[in-house]
């Protein structure tokens, strides 16, 4: 049944490490959105935009050397101006519910702490880009880097310039997301993602059913 409430509509990210499963839980979770009747756009960083998805290209391919933390910043939020600009902006004005894959916590997470800049510098370049606009809730999938790395290429899409920073990174990477969600529990939740894509999926909906007082259904067909 079509649910016709009055829920204010908000952007949820789902973020995390390469592998997490970002990719199969925010289509799973679009699809439960769109199962209720919910105006929902499904997104995701870097990119989201045409002009962002062409950046993308420059961030994901290639040699993990040939852009430092600082230009890849720059170029990650780049990405992200367009993608507020001509995606997530206009969605949210127009009535309709935005889940993303990625989205400002990858810059913190892999920049800010795997990269070595520092969170400061991160915001200041953050709050000039971004502004004050946060999104509604963003679940960090949280599993073992190695087990997620695995996943990664066993998938083998040829965007692995992250991948091929190697383990010591993302281990920092890891730690980084959990410390940013452990740090503030009103906006973000930690979700144990070393289990069966299901176990995930249906945790994230319970969560999401709680925070938004939805009353979305699993959309995991097996
Ligand atoms: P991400 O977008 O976080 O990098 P993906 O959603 O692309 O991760 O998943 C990476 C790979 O792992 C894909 O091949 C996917 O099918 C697989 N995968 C995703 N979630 C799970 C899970 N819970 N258990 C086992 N394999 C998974
Ligand atoms: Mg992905």
């Amino acid at each position: 049944m079509p649910n016709s409430s009055s829920n204010i509509n908000e952007m949820i990210v789902i973020d995390g490490v390469d592998g997490a499963g970002k990719g199969v839980q925010t289509r799973l979770l679009h699809q439960s959105f769109v199962n209720e009747g919910l105006d929902t756009i499904l997104t995701r960083e870097p990119g989201g935009s045409p002009a962002a998805e062409d950046i993308r290209k420059l961030l994901v391919e290639g040699d993990p050397q040939k852009w430092d933390s600082l230009t890849e910043l720059l170029l990650m939020y780049a990405a992200r101006r367009s993608h507020l600009r001509d995606t997530i902006w206009p969605a949210l004005e127009a009535g309709r519910w935005v889940i993303s894959d990625r989205f400002a916590d990858s810059s913190r997470a892999f920049q800010g702490i795997a990269g070595e800049l520092g969170l400061d510098l991160v915001e200041q370049i953050h709050h000039l880009v971004v502004g004050d606009f946060d999104p509604g809730l963003v679940l960090i999938l949280d599993i073992p880097e190695t087990i997620a790395l695995q996943r990664a290429l066993d998938r083998g899409d040829g965007e692995d310039r992250f991948e091929k920073k190697g383990t010591d990174y993302h281990s920092k990477v890891r730690q980084a997301y959990r410390q940013i969600a452990l740090g503030n529990p009103s906006q973000y939740r930690l979700i144990d993602a070393n289990q069966s894509i299901e176990q995930v999926s249906n945790e994230i909906i319970q969560v999401i059913n709680q925070q938004f007082n939805l009353s979305l259904e699993t959309s995991y067909a097996g």
